[in-house]
C-alpha cells in the first residue's frame, strides 16, 4: 500500500506522515528533503537560482539518495549526510526556486518512484498524488490557513531560540505557495481522487486519526 500526502509548506505533512508510517509499519519518504539536498548542492556551487541551464546540467553531478538510521530518514548528497544542513531557511527557499525546473524534478521523481516500487511507503510532497504515485491507494491533500502555518513556524523557530518575525514568515509562506502552485512543471494541486484535510483547527493527534480513518475505510 502506498499513501500520498501532498499540501503546502507548514500544513503538518511530515509530522503526520511520519506518525502514520510508524502506526502502519510503512516507510516514510520525505520528498521535500530531496529537493532541499539538490538545492544545497546548487548553493554550495554558487549557482544562481534563476540560471536554469546551469542548474539543469549541475543536476547530473548531484547524487541524492536516502537511507534510514533508527527508522529516521537521512538524506545523502554525494554520499555525505546533509540531513541537518538542509533544514536552513536559505536551503528551503532555494529548493522552492529550483523545483520549478523539469530536469530537477525528473531526476528526483525517478528516485521517488523507485523507492515506492521497492517498499510500501507514506510519501509526502507537492506532486505525489498527481505525478509521482498516481496509483497510490490513499491520497490526502493536507492544508491549513496561511496564518496557522506561519504561526506554527514562528513557534517552532522561537522554541529553537532562532530570530524570527511573524510578518516575514507569513510573506515567505505566501511566496512559496505561489511558486509551488503556479509553476508549469507539476504544480501543487489537489489530485481529483485525493481527500482534503484542513489541519487549521485540528491537533496533530486529530489529523493523524482522521487520515488513519480514511486509510482504514480504503482497506
Ligand atoms: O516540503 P519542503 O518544504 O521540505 O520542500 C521544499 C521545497 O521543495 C518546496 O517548497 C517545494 O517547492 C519543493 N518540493 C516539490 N515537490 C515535492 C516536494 C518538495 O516541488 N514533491
Amino acid at each position: 500500500m502506498n499513501i500520498a500526502i501532498d499540501g503546502p509548506a507548514g500544513a503538518g505533512k511530515s509530522t503526520i506522515a511520519r506518525k502514520l508510517a510508524e502506526k502502519m509499519g510503512l516507510i516514510y519518504v520525505d520528498t521535500g528533503a530531496m529537493y532541499r539536498a539538490m538545492a544545497l548542492y546548487m548553493l554550495r556551487q554558487g549557482i544562481d537560482a534563476s540560471d536554469e541551464a546551469q542548474i539543469s546540467s549541475a543536476c547530473d553531478a548531484a547524487n541524492v539518495s536516502i537511507c534510514y538510521q533508527d527508522g529516521s530518514q537521512q538524506v545523502l548528497l554525494n554520499e555525505e549526510n546533509v540531513s541537518a544542513d538542509i533544514r536552513q531557511e536559505e536551503v528551503g527557499n532555494m529548493a522552492s526556486s529550483i523545483s520549478v525546473y523539469p530536469n530537477v524534478r525528473q531526476k528526483l521523481v525517478a528516485l521517488q518512484q523507485k523507492l515506492a516500487k521497492d517498499a510500501d511507503v507514506v510519501m509526502d510532497g507537492r506532486d505525489i498524488g498527481t505525478c509521482v504515485l498516481p496509483d497510490a491507494e490513499v491520497k490526502i491533500y493536507l492544508t491549513a490557513s496561511v496564518e496557522t502555518r506561519a504561526m506554527r513556524r514562528y513557534e517552532e523557530l522561537q522554541k529553537k531560540g532562532a530570530p524570527c518575525n511573524l510578518e516575514a514568515i507569513m510573506q515567505d509562506i505566501k511566496e512559496r505557495d505561489d511558486r509551488d502552485m503556479h509553476r508549469e512543471a507539476s504544480p501543487l494541486v489537489q489530485a481529483k481522487d485525493a481527500t482534503l484535510v484542513d489541519s487549521s483547527d485540528l491537533s496533530i493527534a486529530q489529523v493523524t486519526e482522521a487520515i488513519w480513518e480514511i486509510c482504514r475505510k480504503k482497506g
